[in-house]
C-alpha cells in the first residue's frame, strides 16, 4: 500500500523508522544510499555560447569590421604595415573577450557562493533529540518538526498535525491553501491525499511532525523539477544603463570616425592614411570592457556586504539598496537583541516583581506560562535547548523557577498565533478535562474573559476591572515593556474547535523586556544624515513602540498609528498621512505592512522593507528591497527577499545602503579614469590630420593603453571602500544618470586635456632632441620616430597613474586619501609600471608595439606635467568644496 494509505505505526515499519527518529549512523548510511536531499539544477548558464557571446556582441563587432577594414587596406596598397594592425586588432578582441568572460565568470561564482553561506535547516529528530541539520541531510525515515513558514524540504507523511494548511502551488498550482490532517487516507495519489506534505510547498501556518518518505529527485518536486525552467538572469538597471551609454559611445565613436574620415578626405590626406586614422578615432573610444567592469564592481560588493552580514541574493539588489529613501523596519529583533527577560507582573490588581513569583506556588499563570507555547526541547551544537521564540522562553523559565507541581497531560489542540490574532492557544487533555491556555495581546484576549483570577479565586471581571487592566498596560508599555495577557479555561470535553478561545479566565499579565541594540542609535542617526526616513512597523502596543523608538533616537513625538486606524484610512489619507515627519505604525496586522509599502512607493519613495513571517512575504515583494531576517526568518520570507540580513541587526541594513551607494559613487570614479585617456588619444590624430606631422600615437600603442595598463587601475577604482562622506548626502535622484555633464567635462575637457598636452609635449621633445624640423616627413621605422611615438605612450601612462589617484574623489583632496587603503589600486600601478617597461625596454614589446628605449631624460620631463595635474585638479577640487559650502 502506498504511503498516505498506512496508519502512523504502519508508516513507521515501512520506512524501518521509529518515533525518537533514526540514528546518526542509520542517517548517514541512508544518505549514502539515497543520495542528498537536493534537486539537480540544470546548469544555469552554459558556458560555451556565454564564451562565444563575449566575441560577437556590439563592441566586438566594430572591432571585427576595423579589423577587416585593415585587411582590405594592406590587399589593397601592401606595405603599409596595415594587416600588422589587423592582427593586433584581433588580437585585442580576443583578450577582451577572455577577460571579459572571466570576470563575468568570476561574478556569478562570487553569487553562487553567497548562496551556500545559508543553508536551508530543519529540525530533525536524530538519536532521540531535535537537531538543526542542513535539509540537504534528510533522508527517508528522517522525523522533522515544521511550523508556519517553512518550506516543506522533502515528500513527507504527518504524524502529528495542529492546525495545518499548506500551500501547494508551487506543485499543482493551487493557489489557495488546503488543510492537512493525520490519520489513513483512501485517496490513490499522494498529491491528493491529506496526510502528505509534498517538498517545495509552504506551510502556511500550524504546527508538524512528518515521517520523510521520498527525497532529493525521488520527490514530486524533483521529478517536476527538470521540466520547470530557471529564469535566465535579467540585467539590473545600472548594468542596462551601462549597456546603453556604451552603444552610446561606440555609436558616437562611428560616427566620429566618418565624420574625421571625411575631414581627412577634404583636406586632401591620401585615402589609405585617412582610413587608418578613421579606425584609429574608432578604436581610441570604443569603451571595452566596460560593461564586465561593472557587473564586478556589483559582484565584489556583495562579498563586502556579506562580510557585514547582509546577504545580497540579486545583484540589482546592491544598486536598489543605494538608492533607498525609506526604511520601513520591524521592532521586535531587529531594533531590539530579541533577549527576553521578565521584568513586571501584574496580578490580582497589583504590580509585583518577577522574584516575588515563588510565592504563587499554585497561580494558574505559571501553567499558562509553562505551556502555551511551541518551543521544542533540541540541541544546537551538541548543547540542550529550548529551540523556539525568545519571549516563550522567558515565560517559560519564569514559570520553572516556581512550579512544583506538573500537571499529566497531552496536547490535542492548537489555535495558532498569527500577527492579525495577536494570540495563541492550547488545549491539553487531562484525566478530568480538558485545559485551554492562552497568552497574547490584552486588547485580543480581554474581550474572550469571562473571568478574572484573584487571589486565588475566580470571580466575574467587571467593566473596572477590564479599565485598570487596560491601564496597567498602558504603565508597562510606557516603560518600553512588551505586555501579554495570560488566560486559561477549563473547557468541557468534545468543546468544538471554534467555540474553544471564550469564556476564559484571565490570569494576569506580563511585562517583558527587550533592549535595543547597542549599535541601533548610531545607525539612526547616520540614516538621519544620509537623509533615509525610517518607519518602525510593528504589532506591538503603541506606547511600548514609542518608548522603544524614544530610546534609539528614532522619534521624540512621532505620530502614532495603529492598524485599525490604518483600516479606516484611504488610500489618499494614507498617502498624507506618511509626510509626517516621525512616524509609527503599531498593532498592525498581517496585510497593512502592504498597504504601507504601496503607498510609499505611490509617493515615489524607494522603499525597503523587513519582515519574517508568512504574511510579510506580499510585503517583501512588493517593495523595491525586501529584507528577511536570517535568524527569526521563515522560509517563506528568505524566498522572497532581495537579501537576507544573517544576525537580524538593523544596523547592518544601514552598512548594506552604503555599501550600495559607494558602488555607484565607484563606478563613476572608474568611468572618469577610463574616459580621460580618450583626449589625450584622440588629439594626436588631430594634430597629425591638421598639421601634417608624423602621427604621435599609433593605434596598437591605443590599445595598449585601453587593454593593457589601465584596465587593472580602473578594477582596483571599482574596489575602493566607502568613503567617509557616503552617508551625509541625501540619496541619489531617481533619475539621476551615470553619467552627467560635470563627470564627462571634468574627465574630457580637464584631466583629459592636460594628459593630451603631456602627451604631445613629450612626442615633440623627442623629435626636438633628435633634430626634425617642422615638415619633414619620418618613415615608419625611423629609429626617431619610434623613440618620439614610445615618449607619447609614457606620457599617457605616467599621466595616467597620476590620475588614478586624483580619481579617488571627485571633491575631496586625493592627500585625505591613505595611500595604503586599497591595495588593490597599488598593485595595480605596479603592474602598470611593469607593463610599460616591458613595452618599452624589451626587444619582445619593442616588435608588438612599435616603440623603442627611450633615455631617463624623457621620463624625467615628464613628471612637472603630472604634478601640474595634481596641483590643477587639488585647486579644482578645493574651488568646488567651497562653492559648495556657500551653497549650503
Ligand atoms: P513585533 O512587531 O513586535 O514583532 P508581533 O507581530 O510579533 O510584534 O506581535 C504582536 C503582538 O502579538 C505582541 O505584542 C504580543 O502581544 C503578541 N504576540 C507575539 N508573539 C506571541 C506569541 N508567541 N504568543 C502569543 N502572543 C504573541
Ligand atoms: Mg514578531
Amino acid at each position: 500500500m502506498k504511503i498516505h494509505q498506512l496508519t502512523e505505526e504502519q508508516a513507521y515499519t515501512s520506512l524501518r523508522s521509529y518515533p525518537n527518529g533514526l540514528s546518526e549512523q542509520e542517517a548517514h548510511r541512508r544518505l549514502l544510499e539515497y543520495g542528498a536531499n537536493r534537486v539537480e539544477e540544470v546548469e544555469e548558464k552554459r558556458l560555451l555560447p556565454s564564451f562565444i557571446q563575449e566575441f560577437t556582441h556590439f563592441f566586438a563587432l566594430i572591432l571585427w569590421l576595423a579589423a577587416i577594414l585593415a585587411f582590405i587596406a594592406e590587399w589593397n596598397e601592401p606595405g603599409q604595415g596595415m594587416a600588422m594592425l589587423g592582427y593586433a586588432i584581433i588580437g585585442v578582441i580576443i583578450i577582451n573577450g577572455v577577460f571579459s568572460f572571466w570576470q563575468e565568470y568570476r561574478a556569478q561564482a562570487a553569487v553562487a557562493a553567497l548562496r551556500n553561506l545559508l543553508p536551508h535547516q530543519v529540525k530533525a529528530m536524530r538519536d532521540g533529540t531535535i537537531r538543526q541539520i542542513p535539509a540537504e541531510a534528510l533522508v527517508p525515515g528522517d522525523v522533522i518538526h515544521l511550523t508556519d513558514g517553512d518550506i516543506v524540504p522533502a515528500d513527507c507523511r504527518l504524524l502529528e498535525a495542529f492546525g495545518v494548511r499548506v500551500n501547494n502551488a508551487t506543485i499543482t498550482g493551487e493557489s489557495l491553501s488546503k488543510a492537512c490532517s493525520t490519520g489513513r487516507s483512501s485517496e490513490d495519489e499522494a498529491q491528493n491525499s491529506h496526510n502528505v506534505l509534498l517538498a517545495g510547498t509552504i506551510m502556511v501556518s500550524g504546527e508538524a511532525k512528518a515521517l520523510v518518505y521520498a527525497t532529493g529527485m525521488h520527490s514530486e518536486f524533483g521529478k517536476i523539477a527538470h521540466l520547470t525552467q530557471i529564469a535566465g538572469t535579467t540585467l539590473s538597471p545600472l548594468q542596462l544603463e551601462i549597456k546603453r551609454l556604451s552603444h552610446l559611445i561606440a555609436m558616437l565613436s562611428v560616427c566620429f570616425g566618418a565624420v574625421f574620415f571625411l575631414l581627412g578626405l577634404w583636406l586632401g590626406l591620401p585615402f589609405w592614411t585617412n582610413l587608418i586614422f578613421a579606425i584609429g578615432i574608432i578604436v581610441a573610444n570604443v569603451p571595452e570592457g566596460l560593461l564586465p567592469t561593472v557587473t564586478l564592481a556589483l559582484a565584489m560588493a556583495t562579498q563586502r556586504m556579506a562580510k557585514k552580514n547582509a546577504l545580497v541574493r540579486h545583484l540589482p539588489a546592491v544598486e536598489t539598496l543605494g538608492s533607498t529613501t525609506v526604511i520601513c523596519t520591524d521592532k521586535t529583533g531587529t531594533l531590539t537583541q530579541n533577549r527576553m527577560t521578565v521584568k513586571q507582573l501584574f496580578l490580582s490588581g497589583k504590580f509585583c516583581l518577577p522574584v516575588e513569583v515563588d510565592r504563587l506556588r499554585n497561580h494558574p499563570l505559571l501553567a499558562v506560562a509553562r505551556y502555551c507555547h511551541n518551543l521544542k526541547q533540541g540541541e544546537i551544537e551538541g548543547k540542550q535547548t529550548l529551540l523556539g521564540d525568545p519571549m516563550e522562553i522567558a515565560l517559560f523559565e519564569l514559570a520553572q523557577t516556581a512550579m512544583t507541581a506538573y500537571p499529566d497531560h497531552t496536547q490535542i489542540a492548537e489555535i495558532p498565533f498569527d500577527t492579525d490574532r495577536k494570540r495563541l492557544s492550547l488545549v491539553y487533555r487531562t484525566a478530568k478535562d480538558d485545559k485551554l491556555y492562552c497568552k497574547g495581546a490584552l486588547e485580543t484576549v480581554l474581550p474572550l474573559c469571562h473571568d478574572i483570577y484573584l487571589e486565588g479565586t475566580t470571580q466575574p471581571l467587571d467593566e473596572a476591572q477590564r479599565q485598570q487592566l487596560l491601564d496597567a498596560q498602558e504603565y508597562m508599555a510606557e516603560q518600553g515593556l512588551r505586555v501579554l495577557a495570560l488566560a486559561f479555561r477549563c473547557c468541557p470535553p468534545k468543546t468544538e474547535l471554534e467555540h474553544l478561545e471564550e469564556k476564559l479566565t484571565l490570569c494576569g499579565l506580563v511585562g517583558i523586556e527587550d533592549p535595543p541594540r547597542a549599535e541601533v542609535p548610531a545607525a539612526i542617526a547616520q540614516c538621519r544624515s544620509a537623509g533615509i526616513k525610517v518607519i518602525m512597523v510593528t504589532g506591538d502596543h503603541p506606547h511600548t513602540a514609542r518608548a522603544i523608538a524614544r530610546e534609539i533616537g528614532l522619534a521624540q513625538n512621532p505620530l502614532i498609528i495603529v492598524g485599525d486606524e490604518l483600516r479606516h484610512l484611504s488610500q489618499i489619507q494614507l498617502q498624507l498621512t506618511l509626510d509626517a515627519e516621525e512616524i509609527i505604525f503599531a498593532r498592525v496586522g498581517a496585510d497593512q505592512k502592504m498597504r504601507i509599502v504601496q503607498a510609499l512607493k505611490k509617493k515615489g519613495e524607494i522603499v525597503a522593507v523587513t519582515g519574517d513571517g508568512v504574511n510579510d512575504a506580499p510585503a517583501l515583494k512588493a517593495a523595491d528591497i525586501g529584507i528577511s531576517m536570517g535568524i527569526s526568518g521563515t522560509d517563506v520570507a528568505k524566498e522572497s527577499a532581495d537579501i537576507i540580513l544573517l544576525d537580524d541587526n538593523f544596523a547592518h541594513i544601514v552598512s548594506a545602503i552604503e555599501e550600495g551607494r559607494t558602488v555607484f559613487e565607484n563606478i563613476r570614479k572608474f568611468m572618469t579614469y577610463i574616459l580621460t585617456h580618450i583626449t589625450p588619444e584622440l588629439v594626436p590624430y588631430l594634430a597629425f590630420a591638421l598639421f601634417k606631422i608624423p602621427l604621435p600615437l599609433p593605434i596598437v600603442q591605443i590599445l595598449a593603453v585601453d587593454l593593457g595598463t589601465d584596465i587593472l587601475p580602473a578594477l582596483a577604482l571599482g574596489a575602493e571602500a566607502p568613503c567617509s562622506d557616503v552617508m551625509q548626502k541625501p540619496p541619489r535622484a531617481r533619475n539621476e544618470r551615470l553619467l552627467h555633464w560635470p563627470l564627462l567635462g571634468r574627465a574630457y575637457l580637464f584631466l583629459g586635456v592636460m594628459e593630451a598636452i603631456a602627451a604631445m609635449a613629450m612626442f615633440f621633445y623627442v623629435l626636438n632632441n633628435g633634430g626634425w624640423q617642422y615638415g619633414q616627413v619620418l618613415s615608419a621605422d625611423h629609429p626617431l620616430y619610434l623613440q618620439a611615438t614610445t615618449a607619447c605612450l609614457s606620457a599617457i601612462i605616467v599621466m595616467q597613474i597620476m590620475n588614478v589617484f586624483l580619481c579617488r574623489h571627485p571633491t575631496e583632496s586625493t592627500f585625505r586619501f591613505a595611500w595604503l587603503g586599497n591595495r588593490l589600486l597599488l598593485l595595480g600601478v605596479a603592474v602598470e609600471i611593469s607593463l610599460i617597461l616591458l613595452i618599452v625596454y624589451t626587444p619582445w614589446g619593442n616588435r608588438l608595439f612599435g616603440t623603442a628605449p627611450i633615455s631617463i631624460d624623457v621620463w624625467l620631463y615628464a613628471i612637472p606635467f603630472g604634478l601640474a595635474m595634481l596641483m590643477l585638479e587639488e585647486l579644482r577640487k578645493a574651488l568646488l568644496r567651497y562653492f559648495n559650502k556657500q551653497n549650503r
